[in-house]
């Protein structure tokens, strides 16, 4: 599937915000954002675009969906999923994302970016629950164990992002010494700390 490959400064701008595409290096003052905290375009810094309740609810939806690195079909994919099921689906929908093993992988620490840790999946350097699993979408169950592949052991890429990662959400849990992880649980929408009201990505998809 075709992926976004364009500068990914370039998104935080577009959405005005800090979507922390690149790991470590967004907490620097070489974030684009903090440089030019306006939006791409010559142009667009003149003009002012019309908030229109439809823009808002666009750019909510743009705004998760490069967060988490998703497609346009995919992301209204996981949205018909939310909706089909029992929970309140704003928070289905970002428990969903969350769910990915792309995702998992970067919340674990083991990757400094959502981008590095679909790279990482894709290179196979994980096993999810003893068995080999490269699709970065894969959606992981509360239980289930992620662990490094003994060939990947020494990747400094892991051993990187695993020095600077601060806490480990509570509904994972790691061990840094032997590279296993686990998921304990699936996340409330108040453990996902995602400043975005999915409200208006369910009213953008109901209109
Ligand atoms: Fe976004 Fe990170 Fe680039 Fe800053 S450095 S604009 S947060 S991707």
């Amino acid at each position: 599937m075709a992926l976004y490959h364009g500068p990914r400064c370039r998104q935080c701008r577009r959405e005005g915000t800090k979507l922390m595409l690149k790991g470590e290096r967004c907490k620097t003052e070489n974030c684009a954002l903090e440089r030019r905290p306006f939006p791409p375009g010559a142009r667009q810094t003149k003009r002012r675009r019309q908030a229109t309740e439809y823009n808002l609810q666009l750019r909510e939806k743009q705004k998760i969906r490069r967060i988490y690195g998703v497609l346009e079909k995919q992301f209204s994919r996981y949205f018909d999923k939310a909706s089909k099921a029992p929970e309140v689906t704003g928070d289905k929908l970002l428990q969903l994302l969350e769910m990915r093993f792309d995702n998992i992988v970067y919340r674990l620490g083991l990757a400094p970016s959502r981008s590095s840790a679909r790279q990482l999946v894709l290179h196979n350097h994980f096993r999810v629950n003893g068995k080999k699993v490269n699709i970065p979408s894969y959606q992981m169950k509360a239980g289930d164990t992620i662990a490094v592949r003994e060939k990947s052991k020494n990747l400094e890429a892991i051993h990187t992002a695993l020095k600077t990662m601060k806490d480990t959400p509570e509904w994972l849990s790691i061990d840094k010494v032997k590279l296993e992880g686990s998921v304990i649980s699936i996340p409330e929408r108040s453990a996902i700390p995602i400043d975005a009201q999915e409200q208006l990505v369910v009213e953008l998809y109901s209109r």
